[in-house]
């Protein structure tokens, strides 16, 4: 496996640290930062596999805004929305709108890694088609 790099977005520091330090633990490469804004800004930066991304930030961009531009700039990534009790409703917004899945808060964090992974499998799987394609196109087998 190569690097696991996920990107986590969240407007609650301890949780945002928390979960950033126990991913590190586990060498997955994680990145955390605390607004919707930011999160854009720094994915133009760096690649990502997965974005755990929550709903309800103050300020300027909600999570669903987020999804939504990633879904439409780059819609390999998979995104996994963090929500809370209330939010549900969200969530169902969130996944019509691509999402990959969805956490409660509070989250268990082996249903966290597992989610991670799943996302993770199914973001590789995507790429490998890909590939598989580009490839039946350069040999003229399709
Ligand atoms: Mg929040």
């Amino acid at each position: 496996m190569g690097t696991f790099r996920v990107l986590i977005v969240d407007d609650e520091m301890d949780f945002l640290e928390t979960i950033v330090n126990r991913l590190l633990k586990r060498k997955i490469e994680a990145t955390g930062v605390s607004s919707g804004e930011a999160a854009l800004a720094v994915m133009k930066e760096k690649e990502f596999d997965v974005v755990l991304l929550d709903i309800k930030m103050p300020g300027g961009m909600d999570g669903i805004e987020v999804l939504r531009e990633i879904r439409k700039n780059q819609p390999l990534i998979e995104t996994i929305l963090l929500t809370g009790h209330a939010s549900v409703e969200t969530s169902i917004e969130g996944l019509q709108s691509g999402a990959f899945d969805y956490l409660i808060k509070p989250v268990k964090f082996s249903e966290l890694l597992e989610k991670l992974i799943a996302a993770f499998e199914k973001k590789n799987a995507q790429e490998q088609k890909i590939r598989g394609a580009k490839i039946r196109g350069i040999i003229g087998f399709e």
